[in-house]
């Protein structure tokens, strides 16, 4: 089993259990893969990063949340910018290049836009979005 963050056309997210990444795919495509706050169909997978605490545990512990997401994220970038290849507006393209040709095991980063982000998902390659500081560049 596998536990995917979706997140609906409406803005909610939540978490829901799938027998394996082909199982959410196949769901999705059949349309039974709904949002159970407004029963959409139009639900995706959603930012994947490790350990951000889930929606359900807001507000009152909000900013210290925050203050520590940030700081997560800042050690997931790093962690990300030593030992991924940084492959800017080529992202998409070379992703593809990786899933198709398997011509390297290297994690790979860079930019891409949500189309480009759902059509590499529809393709079934796996991409995961994080939040990016553009303003520490540089
Ligand atoms: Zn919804």
């Amino acid at each position: 089993m596998i536990k995917y963050n979706l997140i609906c056309k409406c803005g909610e997210t939540f978490e829901s259990w799938f027998l394996n990444s082909a199982g959410f795919d196949a769901l999705r495509k059949k349309k039974l893969a709904r949002c159970i706050y407004c029963g959409s169909s139009s639900v995706k997978k959603s930012v994947m990063a490790p350990n951000l605490p889930s929606k359900s545990n807001k507000i009152s512990k909000k900013n210290k949340l925050e203050k520590n997401i940030k700081e997560q994220l800042v050690g997931f970038r790093k962690y990300i910018e030593k030992n991924y290849k940084n492959v800017g507006e080529n992202f998409t393209r070379e992703a593809r290049s990786i899933h198709y040709d398997k011509k390297t095991s290297q994690g790979i980063y860079g930019k891409a836009t949500p189309e480009e982000t759902s059509e590499l998902l529809e393709e079934g390659i796996e991409v995961a979005s994080i939040p990016w500081d553009e303003k520490s560049e540089n």
